[in-house]
């Protein structure tokens, strides 16, 4: 048990806020967005006391939901414009999906791991946040009957860029991925235009393995 009343998650969501704004880089829209969402529930009860630290936490199955400031960080990177078609793989606790989804109604998540999407779903009903799509399978291959994604992010690092998910950003899409070696990646985005991808590689950081077809072999 976690012991914390409501007004202390309140107290130390305050505190998180304070830390993304003191970061100068975060628009004021990533983090209203961050601040509508419950970031304890996203965790087991027995995590609740370290939940709004700036800390990656634990999910099932060796899985995490990851640090706030690389999520707001990514989150500002990904430039999520209300109406846009989101796509996110890796799915993990909801959390990061639950913020895409203050900042449009069209957002669809998908992750390999049955047992997590299925707590995921159950996340964003108790939320309320009906309108996030989350699928179970394989997020390197995309989803090729929603595609083309105006946004695409993926919380997890990727030896390489999947083709698939370059082929279904839309034109003028952007795509914020973790790319690299295993033991740690760089944060890039690729964005999508008329005359070819522009490609930026912003801090280094790490992320568990994209697992699939076009990430890493198991
Ligand atoms: N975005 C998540 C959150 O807010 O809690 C954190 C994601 S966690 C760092 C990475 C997730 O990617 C894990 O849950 C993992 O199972 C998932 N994953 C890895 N490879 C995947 C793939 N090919 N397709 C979908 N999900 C994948």
């Amino acid at each position: 048990m976690s012991g914390k009343s409501y007004t202390e998650h309140s107290i130390s969501l305050r505190n998180l806020i304070n830390l993304i704004r003191s970061m100068g880089t975060i628009s004021e829209r990533t983090i209203s967005a961050i601040e509508s969402v419950p970031r304890h529930l996203f965790v087991t009860e027995a995590l609740w006391h370290k939940a709004y630290e700036d800390m990656t936490l634990p999910t099932s199955d060796g899985q995490t939901i990851s640090q706030p400031t690389i999520v707001a960080r990514m989150t500002e990177l990904l430039d999520v414009q209300s109406g846009m078609k989101v796509l996110e793989i890796g799915t993990g606790s909801g959390y990061q999906g639950a913020i895409l989804a203050q900042l449009t109604k069209n957002v669809f998540t998908i992750e390999r791991i049955g047992s997590l999407a299925a707590k995921a779903r159950q996340r964003f009903r108790e939320l309320g946040l009906n309108t996030v799509i989350c699928r179970e399978g394989d997020g390197t291959k995309g989803i090729p009957d929603k595609a083309p994604f105006d946004r695409i992010i993926v919380t997890a690092g990727a030896p390489v860029v999947p083709d698939s998910l370059l082929e279904q950003l839309a034109m003028n899409g952007k795509m914020v991925i973790p790319t690299g070696p295993r033991e740690g990646q760089v944060l890039e985005r690729y964005t999508k235009t008329a005359t070819g991808i522009v490609h930026e590689q912003f801090e280094p950081l790490l992320f568990v393995p994209l697992i699939g077809d076009e990430g890493w072999k198991q």
